[in-house]
């Protein structure tokens, strides 16, 4: 099959950890992969945000990203593109007419659904779409701070409505999904994936060892946090819950923060300041390392020098760090919301407790690194379950099941309405 992903601000090609590159750039990148090593031929399509990027650039074997002319050739941030998705709907189908269209598109977040179901109305390509996060959840989250676009709401209800397919993430998210209005019999699940071989237990001789700008420990135990540093990723608790249990192993733990812009940088970073102001507040500055942007291709070490991961967002779409620190074999404690439900068995591969809850937080912490044996077993669980569930190739090969369904290789395909007879957006 000929596939043509669209992800209008997540660059396959971004570097990660900065305030828009995350999940979505890494799911895309090994989605692509994973489908161009199955045998599919694969374009990611992208708006171009500088100026000196080329056309077309190769990624792997089969797999091609295009820069889409639209809107300025340089960063702009992805609250304020919607007025760029027209053009790049246009440059898509123009991009079809020169080189050919393709048996499927699937387009992630958004605004990418609105571009490329423009496209596939005019091309009459299939439109398979993946949200990554939903304006609704964002905005009963984050309310008046949320800086989404208007109308994101009833676009996203849009594009649902018209795509032939929706991919979800999680079972969570189907409920969302549906909540929205689309239609419950067009939404599969199908979970993001993990890089198994790169993502793995190491070695007892190599646990430790740190890349440069990574502190070694110097406490009995290590916390790790990985992620953006943007306020609902919730390392504010993580914080909150290292100093709320005096007297416990928690007192003798330290917490390393990778993520944020680069660590020169942190100084100006407004939520690195917060995260440094609420620890020296909590008398444990000097166990709270903010070490800013680590290569994803070192996260691996980072991972292995940790007893546990920690996430405990008030909301995640799904969550692509936990599935990194069970493939690694590391046991994570995480808040019981979105892709974490499914990604996490509790006690079995770590613990999930309330989101924005410090003191259960910090119990469940305690509890396990209190148990190093424990640990241990939760450790392996969460590899083989990371194995059997969630390496890329199942990931892609179950997305491309639901692809073929559309190109006549399975079941019969839905009807849905074109974009502009589905909603004015
Ligand atoms: N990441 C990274 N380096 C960092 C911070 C994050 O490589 O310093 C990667 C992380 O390993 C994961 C992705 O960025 O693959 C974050 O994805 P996730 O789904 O957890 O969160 P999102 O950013 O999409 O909200």
């Amino acid at each position: 099959m000929r596939v043509d992903l669209v992800s209008e601000h997540a660059s396959p090609l971004a570097v990660l950890g900065g305030v828009d590159a995350g999940g979505q750039n890494v799911h895309v990148a090994s989605l692509a992969v994973g489908l161009a090593r199955a045998g599919h031929a694969v374009r990611v399509h992208t708006r171009r945000d500088a100026a000196d990027l080329p056309e077309r650039v190769p990624l792997a074997p089969g797999v091609e990203v295009v820069h889409l002319a639209a809107g300025p050739a340089r960063h702009v941030p992805k609250d304020d593109l919607l007025p760029h998705v027209g053009a790049l709907g246009d440059a898509l189908l123009r991009d079809w007419e020169a080189h050919g269209a393709p048996d499927v598109v699937h387009s992630h977040f958004w605004m990418s659904g609105l571009a490329a179901a423009r496209a596939a109305d005019a091309a009459a390509v299939p439109l398979v779409h993946t949200y990554h996060a939903l304006g609704s959840v964002k905005r009963r989250h984050q309310g008046t701070k949320d800086t989404s676009p208007e109308g994101r709401v009833a676009a996203e209800l849009a594009v649902g409505r018209r795509a032939d397919l929706v991919v979800a993430t999680c079972s969570d998210e189907v409920d969302e999904l549906v909540r929205l209005g689309v239609p419950a019999e067009r939404v599969r699940v199908v979970p993001c994936g993990v890089d198994v071989e790169h993502f793995r237990p190491l070695p007892a001789a190599r646990l430790g060892a740190v890349p440069p700008g990574v502190p070694v420990r110097e406490r009995r135990h290590r916390l790790l946090v990985v992620g953006r540093l943007v306020e609902r990723k919730g390392v504010d608790t993580v914080v909150r819950a290292l100093a709320a249990r005096p007297g416990t192993s928690l007192a003798d733990t330290e917490l390393l923060v990778a993520g944020g812009p680069v660590a020169a940088a942190l100084g100006a970073d407004p939520e690195a300041r917060r995260l440094r102001d609420l620890a020296a507040s909590l008398g444990v500055a000097d166990r709270v390392h903010l070490v800013g942007q680590v290569a994803h291709d070192d996260l691996t070490a980072v991972i292995g020098s940790s007893d546990l991961v920690v996430a405990t967002p008030w909301y995640e779409p799904f969550g692509i760090v936990p599935l990194e620190a069970a493939a690694c074999g590391v046991p994570l404690v995480g808040s019981a919301v979105g892709g974490l439900l499914d990604s996490v068995a509790p006690g079995v591969t770590g613990a999930l407790v309330p989101p924005r809850d410090a003191g259960a937080l910090a119990d469940a912490l305690v509890d396990l690194l209190d148990d190093e044996p424990r640990r241990r077993a939760m450790g392996r669980a969460a590899r083989r379950r990371a194995v059997a569930r969630y390496s890329w190739s199942r990931v892609a090969a179950q997305t491309a099941s639901h692809y073929r369904s559309l190109t006549g290789g399975g079941l019969a395909r839905p009807v849905p309405a074109r974009l502009t007879e589905v909603a004015a957006v």
